[in-house]
């Protein structure tokens, strides 16, 4: 069984009740974060994980709604890790990640030299391992095994989606795209799909020009669900939901997905949790 936790279903707009970005995956006994939102460490702890138990770190992309907390995460990790010789924490993203996390790092500079300083038991800045890829499998430990493979977000680019897959339960994790070829082969016969979406038909009708400029680079609630449909998978998880959902509005977000997808649709917020089982999809939908 793998265990999907929607830590942050925010946006780049501030939520009182909604982190940003941030999914947690549970498989096989290791922990992976996906994307580090606003507020991911206070959700992490709701869920009864933290960043010293994280197996990795992986990124879709380096929008700042998903990489707002990386700074947090790495230093966090760093402190509240007891254990002499720690594991390097592995950060796996698409290309440009390796410089994000130098530039964080840098920007964290002095609080990393006044820990040193100040802990004998700390000698060296936080450990950690970057690995930009844009296709193929990139985790393969223990029973877990973890593909990614381009998604379509331009201009920001490249972006990835990631497969998680164990004993014949998998998950599928396309953070900000359209509908493209390369995710539905990602996706195809997968157990579950957590996709970021957003309202078309709401944003559309703002005055704000920049806010509807979002619409050219993301899926709607309708396209989200269309490609789970086209890659037959088992249960489709909505997050990320931009207007945020109103109290009372959920079924209003199922409905649009349920006119094309008609099997389990997950609409949530921070800390919904949703099992997905060995066997679950695999099979074409309709
Ligand atoms: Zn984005
Ligand atoms: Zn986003």
């Amino acid at each position: 069984m793998i265990e999907v936790t929607l830590l942050g279903t925010g946006s780049p707009i501030p939520d009182a009740r909604r982190a940003g970005p941030s999914t947690l995956v549970r498989a096989g006994g290791q922990t992976f974060l996906v994307d580090c939102g606003r507020g991911v460490q206070q959700r992490l702890t709701a869920a009864g994980a933290a960043a010293n138990g994280l197996s990795a770190l992986l990124l879709t992309h380096l929008h700042s709604d998903h990489i707002a907390d990386l700074g947090d995460v790495i230093i966090t990790r760093w402190v509240s890790t007891f254990t002499p010789d720690p594991a390097p924490l592995q950060i796996i993203g698409p290309p440009g990640t390796a410089e994000v996390v130098d530039a964080t790092l840098k920007a964290f500079g002095f609080d990393i030299g006044y820990r040193i300083a100040h802990h004998a038991d700390l000698t060296s800045p936080p450990p950690l391992q970057v690995h930009e890829y844009t296709d193929g499998e990139v985790w393969n430990s223990d029973g877990v095994t973890i593909r990614v493979a381009p998604t379509d977000h331009r201009p920001v680019a490249p972006t990835i989606g990631f497969r998680v897959e164990h004993a014949d339960a998998s998950v599928v994790l396309a953070g900000d795209t359209v509908p493209c070829e390369s995710l539905d082969a990602l996706a195809a016969g997968a157990g579950a799909l957590v996709h970021t979406v957003i309202r078309k038909d709401l944003i559309d009708k703002m005055p704000m020009q920049r806010i509807r400029d979002i619409c050219d680079y993301h899926s709607s609630v309708e396209e989200a669900a269309t490609t789970a449909a086209r890659a037959g998978v088992g249960i489709l998880i909505l997050t990320h939901y931009v207007p945020a959902i109103e109290a009372g509005q959920e079924d209003d977000w199922r409905a649009l997905a349920a006119s094309v997808f008609d099997r389990q649709i997950e609409v949530g917020d921070d800390l919904h949790r949703v099992e997905v089982h060995p066997g679950v999809g695999a099979k074409p939908a309709r």
